[in-house]
């Protein structure tokens, strides 16, 4: 199945609730989430009873969304999350949450996960100071991500050191604006992962 490339605002207009898709629009009232706050599509405003199966698929296709992931590649992360020891819907969100795309979005490298994805995808960064191209790398506690010497002082890394130095970052990760640089500390705690995921509603969906 090829990305959805389609209105973004769509989604967030789908789940209800703004996802953060497309950046600085999300803070302002042009976001279609303040303004139409219905479904879209001809039967957006209709009133209809959700079913069990209906509340877990909306939960499985929310997370998919938030963190920009297909169906299969979010099975996937699903069936390593049955395999690792503990919880596994927080081992679910954990894989999600050490996507290297997610990560620069934590840092603020990135004003929305769609955009960190591209400047990953663009080569813009390094992982242990190797060029690293794949939005879904996983990162490890004791890596170091940066952005890469030829892009540092592009005008728009400029800005973007601006911007992450006014970010509040997660105590799992260690940010070095001025320097484009910074450290993952630590996996996350479930209680660090502000996505407004109820993770159990994906594991019933997906144990069936
Ligand atoms: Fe979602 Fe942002 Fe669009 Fe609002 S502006 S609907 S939060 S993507």
């Amino acid at each position: 199945m090829a990305r959805y490339t389609g209105a973004v605002c769509r989604l967030c207009r789908r789940e209800g609730m703004k996802l953060f898709l497309k950046g600085d629009r999300c803070y302002t009232g042009k976001c279609a989430v303040d303004r139409r706050i219905y479904a879209p599509g001809q039967h957006g405003q209709s009133r209809k009873k959700i079913s069990e199966y209906g509340i877990q698929l909306r939960e499985k296709q929310k997370a998919r969304r938030i963190y920009g992931v297909l169906e299969r590649q979010f099975r996937r992360y699903y069936d390593i999350a049955t395999r690792m020891k503990g919880v596994t819907g927080t081992n679910l969100l954990t894989l999600l949450e050490s996507r290297l795309d997610n990560v620069i979005y934590r840092l603020g490298f990135g004003r929305s996960r769609p955009e960190a994805r591209q400047f990953v995808r663009h080569g813009h960064f390094a992982v242990n100071g190797r060029k690293v191209s794949i939005p879904s790398f996983r990162v490890r506690p004791g890596d170091e991500i940066s952005v890469r010497e030829g892009s540092r002082n592009l005008p728009l890394f400029q800005e973007i050191a601006q911007l992450a130095a006014t970010r509040t970052v997660p105590d799992w990760l260690e940010s070095n604006p001025a320097e484009l640089k910074a450290r993952v500390i630590r996996w996350p705690e479930r209680s660090e992962i502000d996505v407004p995921v109820q993770e159990h509603l994906i594991v019933e969906l997906y144990s069936k």
